[in-house]
């Protein structure tokens, strides 16, 4: 039965114990996760596995099958840790490590060995669990930071399981994540699943840089092409339930009043937060005491309601931000209240839903200034909440949600002055400029709510899966084989048209390790030493390169992407009149980028040149590469030249020239009835396409092509090359 999984690090349901030996008690859990998709997951048939909240130590054997059944009835399955284990993975690798460096906070990072170890076995005894509930049939979705290394996990004992994971913080630039020792380990695991999601553009580019920086793995448009599996990293900005916030009832209605009532009639501005340090509550109580400075006018006209919900107060800095909190606020309303006002109205507490909801409603502004935040919830569920759509969100720009929600006042959280300014655009605002701004943003919220997001990823799950399927169909399989193998055999002229680099030998920038190594030259030695063959190498390589290769073998070759061709035993001979007078125009082009560019380099060849990027950084690279094309661009076609951008190359040659014309004039003096052709670039397509319908053409690597069939890997080129000569195919 297809099923949906959904692992996180704490269930929806939160077990708890008073005094030792006293009665369990269960109650739902805090945070918009799990109170948002616990309709999803219910409509889903799904089961939830995840840590119930209590340490396994104060539990007896009773207690643990009773936490087993009792969460049975909700769709939910347990991951028992020892309190050791809280300790090390989740206060210790999560919290003092991931959390801070994925916030931009290193200088908070707290790192020992113990927490890293038993992140990987907590992460480990997660993958046992899900395991056990798993088959391929079913969908496994990771949530967030805590279980990094999962989805890797997970792929390796279920190789067809369709995983997803979703990234609720932010994922930080290259130069942060780069300081992280075990940068390899967690990007690997992530790329276990075949969806990752994140709640921002930005996020998505951080982690694609980070997995071409630190693993060399490079991706296309967001997809990643692994030998195995295809992985897409795409953007699914997390919503709310809308309609709770949005609710009319009598309940809340007279809550609301009641709230009013208390603070009286004053422009109240809300500050709602997690006590946390990359919250920037102590800026905001900064701006919003200049601000009075600034305003005097406003004193005993508007307050501040703060709530600050207690959270990691077993972490030193979280203590000391409390502290800190304590005494700003103090200091604020010692010397500015009077005895019928006071500024700051400060709560240390969560809020019950209907006093929160309340307090939403009846706050003029809310003041959400995260230094850095994943997408901060209470931004979107304030607006939620304004059903006659007036208010004013004043919103950081290093939150999640400022990437949707434009139409708020925008703030750098930082910068005093500015959020001093924010609070008197916010209360100088016309009702009317209020709520068109707000109904903008209140119906995106409406449309794209918590559902909606978790449909979405899940129906983006089904894409990537759908393509990967699509592409696995053009798999090179046995009875295909088979088929290419008899045909082989029972012709008496063969042509095989073979590409060099990615195709019979990894791809590599180190000349050395380009060679064709002892196995390649054996297999290309047995090929064409069979009179029924004319085999031919194809590449952009220059002729001097494959002349050194290739010249002792009975093969020919087509050199620079077809500007050569050598038959055999004749020598080099251009395929038509090509010049090279166009370089002294074109050459100290290349050269100003080659200087402005360290690590990069000009290759001549006798009909192109080529400026390589590989050994560049490759930021750096990418945004002179572009340059370098564009400029190009002016001068080619006038020339009759054509730039071809190449993996980590732009190569000018003359726009006559490519492998297809070249493979086409290589059979054009070979009566033959079975051709071959793999390649495994975009160059290659040329080949492919020139060929004629009856060619087996065969792409190496994931991905759609013009050639009929895929191949993964030049390994799988290599034990095709050898069954053709033994004429058996390997099962
Ligand atoms: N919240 C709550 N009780 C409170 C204050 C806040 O339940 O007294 C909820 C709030 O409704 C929101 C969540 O806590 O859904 C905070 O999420 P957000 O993304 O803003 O910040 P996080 O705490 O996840 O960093």
């Amino acid at each position: 039965m297809k099923r949906l999984i959904i692992v996180s690090n704490r269930l929806p349901i939160t077990v708890a114990r008073g005094k030792k030996d006293s009665p369990l008690e269960f109650r739902s859990s805090i945070g918009g996760l799990s109170t948002g998709l616990s309709s999803f997951y219910r409509s889903y048939n799904a089961l939830w596995i995840g840590w119930p909240g209590i340490a396994v130590d104060r539990l007896k054997e009773k207690d643990k099958d009773n936490i087993v059944e009792r969460l049975s009835r909700d769709g939910c399955y347990p991951v028992f840790l020892t309190q050791r284990e809280v300790d090390n993975y989740y206060h210790g690798f999560c919290n003092n490590v991931l959390w801070p460096l994925f916030h931009y906070f290193p200088s908070y990072v707290v790192n020992k060995n113990v927490f890293w170890e038993t992140y990987k076995s907590v992460n480990q005894k997660f993958a046992d669990t899900v395991a056990e509930f798993t088959d391929k049939n079913n969908t496994v979705w990771v949530h967030d930071y805590q279980l990094m290394l999962l989805p890797d996990m997970l792929r390796k004992r279920l190789e067809d399981a369709r995983i997803g994971f979703f990234l609720h913080i932010p994922f930080p630039s290259y130069e942060i994540f780069r300081m992280l020792p075990y940068r390899k380990e967690i990007l690997k695991g992530i790329l276990g699943a075949n969806l990752i999601g994140f709640h921002t553009y930005d996020y998505v580019r951080y982690f694609l840089e980070s997995v071409r920086r630190i693993l060399g793995i490079d991706s296309n448009l967001g997809y990643i092409y692994d030998k195995k599996h295809i992985i897409k990293a795409d953007i699914f900005p997390i919503g709310i339930n809308f309609e709770k916030f949005s609710v009319e009832s009598t309940e809340i209605e007279n809550e609301t009043e009641n709230v009013r009532n208390r603070i009286g009639d004053i422009k109240v501005i809300l500050s709602v937060d997690r006590l946390d340090y990359t919250k920037g509550i102590i800026q905001k109580l900064q701006a919003f005491d200049r601000f009075l400075d600034r305003n005097p006018k406003y004193i005993g006209k508007v307050a501040m309601v703060i709530i600050v919900v207690p959270s990691r107060t077993n972490i030193g800095h979280y203590r000391a931000l409390k502290n800190e909190i304590d005494e700003l606020i103090g200091n604020i309303n010692g010397k500015r209240s009077t005895f019928k006002w006071s500024p700051i109205h400060y709560l240390y507490r969560s809020l019950p839903f209907e006093r929160l909801l309340a307090l939403y409603r009846i706050s003029d502004i809310a003041l959400i200034t995260p230094l850095r935040d994943g997408m901060n919830l209470v931004a979107k569920e304030f607006l939620a909440s304004k059903r006659d759509g007036r208010g004013v969100l004043i919103l950081s720009e290093m939150a999640g949600a400022a990437q949707e929600l434009g139409e708020a006042v925008i703030v750098n959280p930082n910068d005093t002055n500015e959020i001093v300014d924010a609070l008197e655009i916010a209360l100088n605002m016309q009702e009317k400029e209020q709520v068109k701004r707000n109904r903008t943003m209140i119906g995106r919220l409406r449309r794209y709510d918590i559902i909606k997001w978790a449909v979405d990823f899940m129906g983006a799950l089904d894409e990537v899966e759908k393509l990967q399927e699509r592409l696995f169909m053009r798999l090179l399989n046995l009875n295909i084989k088979r088929k290419i193998i008899e045909s082989y055999r029972k012709s008496n002229n063969r042509v095989l048209i073979l590409d060099y680099d990615g195709t019979l030998v990894n791809f590599s920038s180190s000349p050395e390790e380009a060679r064709p190594d002892r196995e390649l030259l054996e297999i290309l030695e047995k090929l064409s030493s069979d009179k029924r063959n004319s085999v031919v190498i194809i590449s952009g390589r220059s002729k001097d390169t494959l002349s050194e290769w290739f010249d002792n073998l009975n093969i020919g070759i087509i050199a620079e992407h077809g500007a050569w061709i050598k038959c055999v035993g004749r020598d080099w001979q251009t395929i038509e009149p090509l010049t090279s007078e166009w370089k002294s125009v074109i050459k100290p082009i290349l050269e100003l980028y080659e200087d402005r560019t360290p690590g990069s380099f000009i290759e001549e060849k006798e009909f192109s040149l080529v400026w390589h990027y590989r050994r560049a950084d490759s930021k750096l690279a990418a945004l002179r590469a572009m340059e370098l094309k564009n400029t190009l661009l002016e001068y080619v076609t006038n020339l009759g030249l054509e730039v071809m951008d190449g993996n980590k190359i732009l190569e000018v040659k003359d726009a006559g020239v490519d492998k297809g014309r070249a493979a086409l004039k290589w059979l054009a003096n070979i009566d033959t009835n079975f051709v071959l052709a793999i390649g495994d670039d975009y160059t290659d397509e040329n080949v492919f396409e020139a060929l004629p319908e009856s060619a087996y053409t065969i792409k190496v690597g994931l991905g759609f092509s013009k050639a009929k069939y895929n191949v993964i890997s030049v390994e799988d080129v290599r034990s095709l090359l050898k069954e053709l000569i033994s004429g058996r195919v390997t099962e």
